[in-house]
């Protein structure tokens, strides 16, 4: 759980860390991170998605298999406890992994059936 309004660190407080461009390590890049949490801040190419992206998915993958109220309930909520809208700290393919860990965990379905809906 974040709910950090994340205050980014100066220019010269920066940590060394591998960048990541289009899924490849390029090498290493010096990443700004919020003093008040430590989050380290995601620099990736690939802009990270909004709750209502994964809420459509979840949507779509209830007319495709039989999910109930709760279970969307209970999805949303832990997509909210593991912050995954953060945008500060979760690159693209973070937010989808946890995503699919998220929903194959609460809706017993194939990890496959999840990723077949993400572009
Ligand atoms: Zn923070």
């Amino acid at each position: 759980m974040s709910g950090c309004e994340h205050k980014i660190s100066g220019s010269r407080e920066k940590i060394w860390l591998p960048y990541y461009f289009e899924g490849r390590e390029r090498g290493l890049k010096p990443h700004p991170y919020c003093i008040e949490c430590g989050l380290i801040k995601n620099l990736s190419s690939e802009k990270p998605r909004s709750i209502g992206y994964f809420m459509n998915i979840i949507a779509e993958l209830g007319n495709r298999h039989k999910i109930a109220q709760i279970q969307t309930r209970l999805i949303a909520l832990e997509m909210e406890r593991l912050a995954l809208d953060d945008k500060f700290g979760m690159d693209r393919m973070q937010q989808e992994d946890l995503f699919v860990e998220i929903t194959t965990r609460i809706l017993n379905i194939p990890a496959r059936a999840v990723y077949e809906l993400l572009d």
